[in-house]
């Protein structure tokens, strides 16, 4: 990490602080919740992955992301559709199956397609992140992604994209929580700078929430992360 990173995260983190704490009471003292994502502590039923590289983090969220759904709709009386392929293409050479509703995968990019029902993403971008960022990058983008076909499946629908995108990132933030207090996931030092980090890189640059294609400021992506994290889907 270079420093003008770093010194941009504990920007961001005094900010975070600083807005979370406006309903207790105000103080300077860091959030008493983790707000981290995850290492894979264990292989649980049915996600038999060490988690202790690109590829084995990247089956392993994917796999538990999945089965805190499957919970979920459960245990709210319906049932979740998992979905039906979780395509790894590279850069501008994704293959045919990645096109969704006509248009071929971006490089750069991961996604959510309802016209199929699959998740794609790039995975020379997604360990590059992995690499530069570490692996908080991988245990946000894959739960990000599932929250849209969590919300495809409830028919979920917004004015505005940007929404869209941030009761995903509430999503991720509410998968991780879950799984954390299921004990299949725990918090790991650094995880909150990584997020931060992650979401400095794929959150807008500039607040144009209006735009068909806008995902929120990193600072605007953060908070909805963290209010998921904090008080779970229902809060989304
Ligand atoms: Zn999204």
């Amino acid at each position: 990490m270079s420093s003008p990173r770093v010194l941009l995260a504990i920007l961001l983190s005094a900010a975070l602080t600083a807005s979370c704490g406006l309903d207790e009471e105000p103080t300077a003292s860091p959030p008493k919740k983790p707000r981290k994502t995850a290492e894979a502590v264990k292989a649980a039923s049915g996600c038999d992955e060490a988690g202790d590289g690109f590829e084995s983090d990247v089956k392993l969220v994917r796999c538990l992301t999945e089965k805190f759904w499957v919970k979920r709709f459960k245990d709210a009386g319906g049932t979740y559709q998992p979905i039906k392929r979780f395509i790894a293409y590279r850069g501008n050479r994704a293959p045919s199956s990645a096109t969704c509703a006509g248009e071929k995968a971006e490089p750069e990019n991961a996604f959510y397609c309802s016209d199929g029902h699959f998740i794609a993403y790039d995975v020379d971008w997604l360990k590059s992140m992995y690499r530069q960022i570490g692996d908080a990058a991988v245990y946000f983008v894959i739960p990000h992604e599932f929250g849209h076909s969590v919300q495809a499946q409830l028919g979920t629908e917004f004015k505005y994209n940007v929404k869209l995108e941030l009761q995903a990132d509430c999503y991720a933030g509410a998968t991780l929580a879950g799984l954390v207090e299921s004990e299949e996931l725990e918090f790991e030092d650094g995880d909150d700078e990584e997020l931060i980090a992650n979401l400095e890189e794929v959150g807008d640059p500039t607040d144009e929430w209006w735009e068909p294609d806008a995902h929120g400021t990193p600072e605007k992506r953060m908070k909805a992360l963290v209010k998921g994290l904090e008080k779970g889907v229902d809060a989304c």
